[in-house]
């Protein structure tokens, strides 16, 4: 539970950067992305190819065709590419298809057999596991499902803080609640934690501030949905930025890590 080693793959004086659209639309659009991507401080590559979408209707993904076009973005670029999965059929497509880094979605960390499925799917896997934390605020839920994983001899393992659901309208989507994911910090001190201030804001106009705060906070880097046309996204349109403007955020963030 305490490797941190994975980080030290990427750039180690850097926090991590994964960038890439809330979702696959279609082979250009990954590509095109993914180029504009290559050659900046980001080393891996997003993109939902199962989209669990809270109510049916909306776009749910293109599925297994968008892992071939990650598998090409990875040949033509370098950058690794990561993937959300939910069920043990999307984790053994996933490694079929050779991605690097696998995401458990926050409305999947909240169902510990959904969990459990994933964690034995991926028994002894040398893979990057991220898990977000659940939809709703609750800690134990969030430390359980990094446990399932670990129980399971996954030793890559690190976590996303994505924000809470509240129903009280605020200036975020999914509010931060910082406190939950300092302590979740103090739990598990070693697991590195990254900042997805896209689906915490919901805006573009806020993911600068949020990422930098979580910087101060000293997390090991950071999820942004990165897009080439954000206004005509076929999901979380009104978040996402374009590969530009996330390199002038990511120019303009301070680092201040701690030194030892
Ligand atoms: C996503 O990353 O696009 C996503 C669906 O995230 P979350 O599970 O945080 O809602
Ligand atoms: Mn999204």
């Amino acid at each position: 539970m305490n490797d941190t080693n994975w980080l030290k793959n990427f750039n180690d004086s850097q926090p991590l950067i994964i960038a890439g659209p809330c979702s696959a639309e279609t082979e250009d659009q990954v590509l095109k992305t993914a180029h504009e991507l290559k050659n900046s401080k980001v080393s891996v590559f997003r993109a939902g190819i199962w989209k669990p979408r809270t109510r049916p209707g909306g776009f749910e993904g293109v599925g297994e065709i968008g892992l071939k076009w990650l598998q090409k973005a990875k040949a033509e670029t370098g950058l690794q590419m990561a993937v959300e999965v939910a069920t043990a059929a999307h984790v053994k497509l996933a490694l079929e298809h050779d991605i690097d880094v696998l995401w458990i979605g926050a409305r999947t960390t909240v169902n510990p057999f959904a969990v459990q499925e994933l964690a034995e799917a991926l028994q002894n896997t040398d893979k990057i596991i991220l898990v977000k934390n659940p939809v709703n605020p609750d800690l134990k839920l969030w430390m359980g499902g990094v446990e399932r994983f670990s129980q399971a001899n996954i030793k890559n393992l690190g976590v996303i803080h994505r924000g809470f659901s509240t129903y009280e309208k605020t200036k975020y989507r999914n509010n931060p609640e910082w406190q939950i994911a300092i302590d979740f910090k103090h739990k598990f001190p070693n697991l590195p934690m990254l900042i997805d201030p896209s689906h915490i804001t919901g805006n573009r106009e806020m993911i600068f501030q949020v990422t930098q705060e979580a910087l101060d906070l000293n997390y090991d880097g950071m999820i942004i949905e990165t897009h080439i046309d954000p206004d005509h996204a076929w999901s979380d349109a009104a978040q996402q930025v374009t590969p530009n403007r996330l390199k002038e955020i990511i120019s303009e963030l301070v680092i201040r890590k701690e030194t030892d």
